[in-house]
């Protein structure tokens, strides 16, 4: 590992938490070579954008930003840029980039990730423009660095990839099929993560609920090896001392099983919240989604959850101007959100996705139905919201504290176990600690409260809130 410090580097990430990690991995790498991270890109001398390619907005994000690193590069011929991530895999990102942006130094994918120290070396070292996509997933390569966020709490990818296919999804393009890592690699990191100090982590993959299914070269089969499935990984990432929290993301309503709701009586560190993107209330839409599920089913499932875990906090993504979608069917939709009450949900514009089967979908819905839609879901979101948030008020609510207020440093802000922004009053030594907060006010987006009691060691169970909106949900 190099000592000395090279420069400085910025990376930006855009879209979900598989780009998060990513974005850990490769702060990781810099950090081994000797680079140091800052804040501000025109101090830089790596930029790298980390893309999404899930929604429109994120796109158009990436080449504003692009657009504006331009006078940086000219003015320092030195430094490099960087552009990695879902977008890359689209071939006819590659073509506009060649076309318009010739000054990006190093273009790679999702799929070469690893590969990153050599080809950022190789332009260094012979400042020649590198553009090196790989097609396919290929074998999980494990033991790479990462730098993480917090010194509390990080991220665990358990999988790579996605066979579902929903037809608005570019994800299965992008990051190719099903892979999931082996059980012991996954341990072995946690046990890791808790030794270094982290309380909490979070299980990563497109779909958890199928770890273990896929037949995939070199990838772990749970039925192949008889070894765990999800639930399973779940009660052994139970056992690990130092854990306090175990958290994870995102789960597909058709793969959710019995073990899973089971696991969730049963492991006192897995955190009472549920992430179970439904993305619309009408069984003709979904199937239109290729979602595999029906209304019926997911209200069933919901009602399966709540039973097994009275107090689990569910939380959702919602779609709104599917192709095709009529007002019946997005009524269906409100009213589904009204059945379930959902703590909290990340709402989304449908946007045309180049390369799904939706994009051919001809009845796109107008955008000002689309947004007139989008405002009434969201007040119907926000009313259900504010209710569950102000019965938490008295509550005493164990939060992993995450630091202080960027805006007022006297106050603190943390998450309690069902993911809600939780903000008090206390010195900034509780940072990365898990303390008793008694809540004093449920606003719409996060609960106030006061400190109860002297920091917890142990993992909580039994206190009832509604999740933040956070940085969050099936893809960002
Ligand atoms: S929406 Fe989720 S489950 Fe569906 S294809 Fe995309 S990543 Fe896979």
């Amino acid at each position: 590992m190099e000592s000395t410090t090279q420069g400085k580097f910025y990376i930006q990430t855009f879209g979900c938490q598989m780009n998060e990690r990513d974005s850990e991995t490769l702060a990781g790498m810099l950090t081994d070579l000797g680079y140091g991270p800052c804040g501000d890109k025109a101090e830089a001398d790596v930029v790298i954008l980390n893309t999404c390619s899930v929604r429109e907005n994120a796109d158009k994000r990436f080449f504003g930003i692009l657009g504006q690193l331009k006078k940086y590069r000219e003015e320092r011929s030195d430094m490099v840029v960087a552009v990695c991530g879902c977008m890359m895999q689209q071939q006819h990102v590659i073509d506009t980039l060649k076309a318009k942006y010739p000054w990006v130094d190093l273009v790679f994918g999702t799929h070469n990730i690893h590969q990153f120290p050599q080809l950022f070396q190789n332009v260094v070292q012979e400042r020649r423009k590198i553009v090196e996509i790989w097609e396919d997933g290929g074998a999980i390569v494990e033991g790479l660095p990462a730098k993480h966020l917090y010194d509390f709490k990080a991220f665990v990818n358990i999988m790579y990839g996605c066979n579902n296919f929903c037809t608005y999804c570019i994800v299965p393009y992008t990051r190719g099929r099903e892979r999931s890592r082996r059980p012991e690699e996954i341990v072995e990191e946690a046990k890791r993560l808790a030794r270094s100090g982290v309380k909490e982590i979070t299980l990563l993959g497109q779909n958890v609920n199928s770890y273990g299914v896929s037949r995939y070269e070199g990838g772990y089969c749970a039925a192949d090896e008889k070894g765990p499935d999800f639930a399973g990984l779940l009660y052994l990432l139970n056992e690990i001392e130092g854990i306090e929290r175990i958290r994870f993301m995102t789960s597909h309503p058709k793969d959710l099983s019995d073990r899973l709701i089971g696991a969730f009586a049963d492991c006192e560190k897995l955190c009472r919240h549920i992430h179970l993107p439904v993305q619309s209330g009408s069984t003709e839409v979904l199937r239109r989604m290729n979602r595999r599920y029906t209304r019926e089913q997911y209200l069933e499932l919901v009602s399966r959850l709540k039973d097994a875990v009275p107090d689990i906090a569910l939380t959702t993504d919602i779609i709104v101007g599917f192709p095709g979608e009529t007002e019946a069917q997005f009524e269906d939709t409100l009213d589904l959100a009204r059945k379930v009450e959902y703590d909290s949900a990340f709402t989304f514009l449908y946007s045309v996705r180049k390369g799904t089967p939706a994009e051919k979908y001809g009845d796109q819905v107008p955008e000002e139905v689309k947004h007139q839609r989008f405002n009434r879901l969201v007040d119907v979101i926000h009313g259900i919201q504010a209710v569950k948030n102000k019965a938490c008020e008295g509550r005493i609510e164990k939060v992993l504290v995450e630091g202080p207020s960027k805006t007022d440093p006297r106050t603190l802000g943390g998450r309690n176990d069902a993911n809600k922004t939780v903000n008090f009053s206390g010195p900034r030594e509780l940072t990365g600690q898990i303390v008793d907060v008694r809540i004093t006010e449920g606003k719409t987006f996060s609960l106030w409260g006061e400190v109860a009691g002297r920091p917890s060691p142990c993992p909580q169970k039994g206190s009832k809130s509604g999740p933040a909106p956070g940085k969050e949900g099936e893809h960002e």
